[in-house]
């Protein structure tokens, strides 16, 4: 069995991540989404409701299961028995700190190997925070975002506006 991890915070998952998940899951017999519950940052939903999202766009993909995990990556990669962690690359700024955390990961463990994807152009300037941003300010998102995640993004982050209002 080629099990492989694509961990990440996927706070929001966008569409550069699905295209990375469909074409990850093609080449292995099952391809686990990590989503990482332990970010320095405090993200916009939690990791259950990562987890739901991703599940919820990635249903027809038969070989692809949806966890969150905290800690180490290489840890999670372990107890999955999977011995691939797949990452993006969007573009030179990614490739600095991703090629850090592959060589790290592999001092860890010599066992695991991180495989990276390109990404597809059209989606290469995504990223879970520019989609956070512009909808904040009540841009359009449905180009960076699958269908089903559009309204939970302006759901959230009208919340959170609520939120703050009423505490100012
Ligand atoms: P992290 O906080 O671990 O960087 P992200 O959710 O931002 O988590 O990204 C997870 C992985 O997906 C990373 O390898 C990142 O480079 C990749 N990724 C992020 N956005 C895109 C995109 N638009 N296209 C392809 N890969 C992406």
């Amino acid at each position: 069995m080629k099990i492989a991890v694509y961990p990440g915070s996927f706070d929001p998952v966008t569409k550069g991540h699905l295209d990375i998940i469909r074409r990850a899951s093609a080449l292995v017999d099952e391809l686990v989404v990590g989503v990482l519950n332990n970010n320095a940052k405090t993200p916009l939903f939690s990791a259950e409701e990562r987890v739901t999202m991703i599940q919820d766009v990635t249903g027809d993909l038969k070989n692809v299961r949806v966890e969150y995990f905290s800690g180490l990556s290489v840890d999670f990669v372990r107890r999955c028995h999977a011995k691939f962690i797949v990452r993006g690359l969007r573009a030179v700024t990614d490739f600095e700190y991703e090629l850090q955390m592959a060589q790290t990961n592999r001092s860890i463990d010599g066992d695991i190997d991180t495989i990276f994807f390109t990404t597809a152009l059209n989606y290469a300037y995504i990223s879970s925070s520019t989609v956070k941003e512009v909808a904040w300010y009540g841009g359009d998102i449905t180009g960076f975002v699958p269908p089903e995640i559009v309204d939970r993004v302006y759901g959230k982050i009208q919340l959170l506006q609520a939120e703050k209002g009423s505490r100012s």
